[in-house]
């Protein structure tokens, strides 16, 4: 059986450990998905910035990291939160990623086809 180790619940704070490839305990994996869900339920009535704040501020304290930047083994703080299919109304978790500024900016120039 190959030794997979337990991490540690990412919630400040929390000593839990979870199962590999998780950010959070039950507990707190259930606490964050419905707090996730309520800010992005809550929108037309809102409006677009301060949901996504929110939201993004979320993705950030889910995943502090790059995640392009992890994917060459590089160990980087994320500073924006990338839209994986392009569309800024699709706030699905599943949909954002965490990106370093430098990420951020090679990728959306990749997408639009021009730097900048
Ligand atoms: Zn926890
Ligand atoms: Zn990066």
């Amino acid at each position: 059986m190959p030794n997979r180790l337990k991490t540690a619940c990412a919630y400040f704070g929390c000593p839990e450990l979870c199962e590999p490839g998780q950010r959070y305990c039950d507990k707190h994996k259930r606490q964050y998905e419905s707090v996730y869900n309520k800010i992005r339920g809550s929108a037309a009535s809102r409006g677009y910035n301060k949901r996504w704040q929110k939201i993004r501020a979320m993705v950030l304290a889910d995943e502090p990291l790059c995640r392009e930047c992890a994917k060459h083994g590089i160990v980087k703080a994320a500073t924006d939160v990338h839209h994986i299919d392009g569309n800024v109304a699709n706030m699905d978790r599943s949909n954002l990623e965490p990106l370093c500024h430098e990420c951020h900016s090679r990728k959306t120039a990749a997408e639009n086809g021009r730097w900048g």
